[in-house]
């Protein structure tokens, strides 16, 4: 997508303070954070939601949801931290590209 902020910052042509990439995935630090740590976990591909994501490929499902744990355990908060997405604007989606908040700090779990 040309003109999607995520897919600029996948392909570099947009800042972002990344904290972990591989074959499917870049995450990075959230411009607005929510929580003492706030990195959204984004797909490389673009789908526009949780709803987009293809059900016949399992194992990129799989590997993005074990790619999260991997970013948790980088950022040193594995074993306490929360997971979301949001799936389309009624729900609070803001960027139309598929990802996940991985929130965590004492401030935001309960
Ligand atoms: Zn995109």
């Amino acid at each position: 997508m040309d003109n999607c902020i995520f897919c600029k910052i996948v392909r570099a042509e947009a800042p972002a303070d990344i904290v972990y990439e591989n074959e499917d995935l870049l995450a990075f630090r959230d411009i607005n954070p929510q929580a003492p740590t706030h990195v959204l976990v984004v797909t490389k591909k673009h789908f526009q939601h949780l709803d987009e994501l293809p059900a016949h490929d399992l194992q990129l499902a799989g590997r993005i949801l074990l790619s999260i744990k991997e970013v948790a355990q980088k950022l040193g908060v594995a074993g306490g931290y929360k997971v979301l997405t949001n799936c389309g604007e009624a729900a609070g989606q803001v960027v139309p590209h598929l990802h996940f908040h991985l929130l965590a700090g004492k401030k935001f779990l309960p």
